[in-house]
């Protein structure tokens, strides 16, 4: 029997096939291993190929197809657009991948109440774009804005440039939808902004599809601001710029944007999109944001560029355009892809550690990269402390993932040792789940494990992720029937 079909007899896996068919449509069930491929992998590292796909439409139907998952006792991953950065779209154990990229429609759109209800599927910039052409924003903005998807989002708790000052995903989601291990519709929290009972809400986002598969997310808008400015400032070492971020907060400034992004990206990016115009002597460029009411923002942001004079700078520039703002954000949302100019495979990590230790933690990660023979790029959110080193490497030389992942490894012990965590905002997928005994003890982790086993005794959803192994792994479900949730 094929380890591909997850212990199913041939016979019992077309009976499964019939079943999802019956389900979503003959059309939206995907089994064969050219039509898998796509779902293998996500924007880590790591692979692993589902057994089945299936693409459905609303959630009635997925409703049906995870009680058909539970029959069958196969895992069940939900998949947005599957660019995560951990793994955490990767079916580890095989199983049903459920797609939402058909569920994307925008509900409702109420700029009275300032809300919008939306299917997972919605792509975040398209959610951004209804909004803004209501005089609204949707605030949380990750770099990947253009493809990821809402439902991919709320799982993974995704942050992005603004978060210093904007917060991430949780801070914007006011209720849920979603379907239950046993297949049940349940909707958490309400369209105003507080709740009454558990903060369910609360606790589905940020747990990387492990609890259910969210088929509706109301989300609160706010009002564009009146004004912005933002503004580039190129620095002659990483430490001075990290310096800087630590003396602007320090001074009680809160920019809704501070990133960094070192030598190496600016080559990147000098090569890949050439029309940013970045200062080429620079070792570290800092993009500082200000955005408001424009009553005293010049104020503020000539307060900042002052800061920023005070450490030396090469160069303190001003988008004086809106095109000019926004070459300067295609640079920086563009870095990831930008680094594929240097190198054919980079794997990012993503820790997160107090503002004010940045300096020496980034010389420590420069000398994990030359201990292993890797080159280390660096672009983060320095506001708040979230770096995220890209680890360059040429997947086809033997041995160099085995390098990349122990170098990522030893970064994230790092972060720890500094008083930081293991991430700020990919969320701990199948790539350091291993690492968080490293920063929680035991009980703290069981206490997880048990609120997780409430949901999904025999841990169907996205199992073998977030928790070290065994412990994460999927369980039988007729074990699970009797002996129900243990930690
Ligand atoms: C170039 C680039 C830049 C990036 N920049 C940022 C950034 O600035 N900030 C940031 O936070 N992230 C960033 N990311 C990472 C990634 O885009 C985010 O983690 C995003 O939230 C993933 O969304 P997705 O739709 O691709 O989800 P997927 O990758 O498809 O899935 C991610 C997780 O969500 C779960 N999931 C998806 N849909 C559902 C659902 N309906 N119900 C339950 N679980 C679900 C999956 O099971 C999986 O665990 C970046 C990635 C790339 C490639």
């Amino acid at each position: 029997m094929s380890s591909s079909t997850n212990g199913l007899s041939p016979r019992r896996f077309d009976q499964l096939l019939d079943a999802l068919r019956d389900a979503a449509g003959r059309e939206h069930v995907l089994h064969h291993p050219q039509d898998l491929l796509l779902y293998e992998y996500d924007g880590s590292v790591s692979r692993r190929m589902p057994d089945v796909v299936v693409l459905p439409e609303t959630a009635e139907q997925i409703a049906v197809v995870v009680r058909i998952a539970g029959r069958y006792d196969l895992p069940i991953v939900a998949r947005g657009s599957g660019t995560s950065l951990s793994g955490a779209a990767v079916p580890r154990e095989g199983g049903i991948v459920v797609s939402t990229s058909r569920m994307n429609r925008i509900l409702e759109m109420d700029f009275r109440d300032a809300r919008a209800i939306v299917e997972p599927g919605v792509v975040n910039l398209n959610l951004t774009r209804a909004a803004m052409a209501g005089g609204f924003n949707y605030l949380p903005d990750p770099s990947s804005e253009k493809a990821c998807s809402i439902g991919g989002n709320v799982a993974l708790n995704a942050g992005g440039p603004h978060t210093i000052a904007w917060g991430v995903t949780t801070n914007h989601v006011t209720g849920l939808e979603f379907v239950t291990a046993d297949g049940r519709i349940v909707r958490t929290g309400t369209l105003a902004p507080e709740t009454s009972g558990y903060d369910l809400t609360g606790l589905l986002v940020g747990s990387e599809g492990t609890l259910g598969i969210v088929t509706r997310i109301a989300v609160r808008l706010v009002h564009l601001l009146e004004s912005v400015r933002t503004m580039l400032v190129a620095f002659d070492t990483v430490d001075t710029a990290s310096a800087a971020v630590s003396e602007i907060i320090a001074r009680g400034i809160v920019p809704t944007s501070l990133e960094l992004m070192d030598q190496i990206c600016v080559r990147a990016i000098s090569k890949w999109m050439p029309s940013a115009n970045l200062p080429q002597d620079a070792d570290a460029i800092l993009i500082i944001e200000v955005e408001g009411v424009e009553d005293g923002l010049e104020q503020t942001a000539a307060e900042i560029a002052a800061i920023c004079t005070d450490s030396g700078p090469l160069e303190v520039r001003r988008a004086a355009t809106a095109a000019e703002r926004d070459s300067l954000w295609a640079a920086r949302k563009g870095t990831f892809g930008a680094i594929g100019v240097l190198a054919p495979n980079y794997y990012v990590q993503d820790g997160v550690v107090p503002r004010s230790r940045l300096p020496e933690v980034l010389r420590q990660v420069y000398e994990i990269g030359t201990k292993y023979g890797l080159e280390i790029a660096n672009v983060f959110h320095a506001g708040d402390g979230n770096i995220h080193p890209l680890i360059l490497f040429d997947d086809a030389e033997p041995g160099a993932l085995e390098r990349v992942h122990a170098a990522g490894t030893e970064i994230l012990r790092v972060c720890i040792a500094a008083g930081g965590t293991l991430t700020g905002e990919h969320g701990l997928g199948m790539e350091k789940n291993e690492q968080l005994p490293e920063l929680l003890d035991p009980a703290d982790i069981a206490a997880m494990i048990a609120v997780r086993d409430v949901f999904s005794p025999a841990r169907l959803f996205n199992p073998s992720k977030i928790f070290p192994l065994p412990l994460s792994a999927r369980r039988p479900v007729a074990e699970t029937a009797v002996a129900g949730p243990t930690a």
